[in-house]
């Protein structure tokens, strides 16, 4: 859906459904194409090496690495948000999104079940 609004990057008001405005979703993309571009000429560059080599943020970098638009080498310097091992892509690794997806169906569990189940439960 289309409506007003603020882009994210520039602050400039434009009409869409993403979060920046057309010129800075185009020089993202280009940024983006050149990230890629460089990841596949080195794909062991550290975040340091590829920031300085395609003029990217780390910030930015991140995000595209945790939206799991890019990959990159363990050795790179990326981390899981949650325990710290080495990541080539997203946010957290491999154990630790099995980890709060199991959370995430626990509470679902616990919030459909409510009082009575639990009750019952607990005397057996
Ligand atoms: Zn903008
Ligand atoms: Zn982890």
């Amino acid at each position: 859906m289309s409506e007003l609004r603020n882009c994210r990057e520039c602050g400039k008001l434009f009409v869409g459904a993403s979060p920046t405005c057309p010129e800075c979703r185009a020089a993202e993309d280009a940024l983006f194409d050149r990230v890629r571009g460089h990841l596949a000429e080195h794909p062991a560059a550290s975040v340091q090496e590829t920031c300085e080599a395609t003029g990217i943020t780390p910030g930015k970098l991140r995000h595209f690495v945790e939206e799991g638009r890019l990959v990159m080498a363990a050795s790179a310097g990326l981390t899981c948000k949650v325990c710290g091992v080495p990541l080539t892509t997203g946010r957290l690794c491999e154990d630790c999104q099995e980890e709060l997806r199991r959370a995430g169906e626990r509470s679902a569990k616990a919030a459909r079940k409510g009082g009575f189940y639990s009750r019952r439960m607990t005397g057996q």
